[in-house]
């Protein structure tokens, strides 16, 4: 009798390290072009994050349902939003310490603690944090660390961040997250922008010396940021 390790071995294992490669290929296409982001992503095993019904579709190029009305991410967005983060303006540099404002499953936050020295994780509802939590737990990320709050206060006793990332879009930056943004540090978050058809585009806010300098980067869709815990 043969002894497998559960999920890597066999069935959807085998599966998902194949198509695991092929949705980093399609990053590349994509333009994805940072090796540390494409290297991250090519190991965290996505369909981890997703219910089982829906495990045959995890690295497909889409969000998907995490219950709660909320979204795992799109791969090309989590890929595009810590690569804008790692190489910015003003050309490449380390994530350093990282907060990412809504955790949802815990994906991008595995895959930042991946690369980045530090990572905090803000999820303002509890069962989704402690699933969060959950997934996380066979990763053994020990730079890893997860808050149940509202991420629009940041992280005070953790700032400054050289890196602050949004997963849930609002129409203005939140003054707390622009506070813990160390000098020299970078912010990428979904705005709402006005207009009969409300748009959200992905910004890229990085502190300078004297100030802030905002980058309009690409439309995307996320899921809103809400106020409170829940
Ligand atoms: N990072 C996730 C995406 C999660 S979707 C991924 O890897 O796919 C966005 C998450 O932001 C949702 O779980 C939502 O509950 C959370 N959220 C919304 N407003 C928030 C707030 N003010 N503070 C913390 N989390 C918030």
């Amino acid at each position: 009798m043969s002894v497998r390790a559960p999920g890597e071995l066999s069935g959807i294992g085998m599966t998902s390290l194949r198509t695991r490669a092929r949705m980093v290929e399609r990053l590349r296409e994509q333009g994805v072009a940072d090796e540390r982001v494409l290297a991250a992503m090519g190991t965290v095993p996505r369909h981890l994050f997703v219910d089982e019904a829906l495990r045959h579709r995890a690295y497909e190029d889409t969000a998907l349902p995490i219950n709660y009305g909320q979204t795992i991410s799109q791969p090309y967005v989590v890929a595009r939003m810590i690569e804008v983060l790692a190489t910015g303006r003003k050309g490449r540099r380390e994530l350093g310490k990282v907060l990412e404002i809504g955790t949802g499953c815990g994906y991008q936050a595995a895959v930042l603690a991946s690369i980045a020295a530090e990572v905090y994780t803000i999820e303002r509802i509890r069962e989704l944090h402690d699933r969060a939590r959950r997934n996380l737990l066979g990763l053994k990320l020990s730079n890893l660390r997860l808050v149940h709050g509202d991420g629009r206060a940041g992280l005070e006793q953790a700032a400054p961040f050289d890196s602050i990332v949004l997963a849930a879009a609002s129409s203005e930056v939140p003054e707390a997250l622009l506070r813990q943004l160390a000098r020299g540090g970078r912010m990428v978050l979904p705005l709402r922008r006005g207009g009969a058809r409300e748009q959200q585009r992905l910004v890229l806010v990085e502190r300078m010396g004297h100030g802030f300098e905002e980058t309009e980067l690409e439309l995307v869709r996320f899921v809103p940021l809400e106020s409170g815990k829940a």
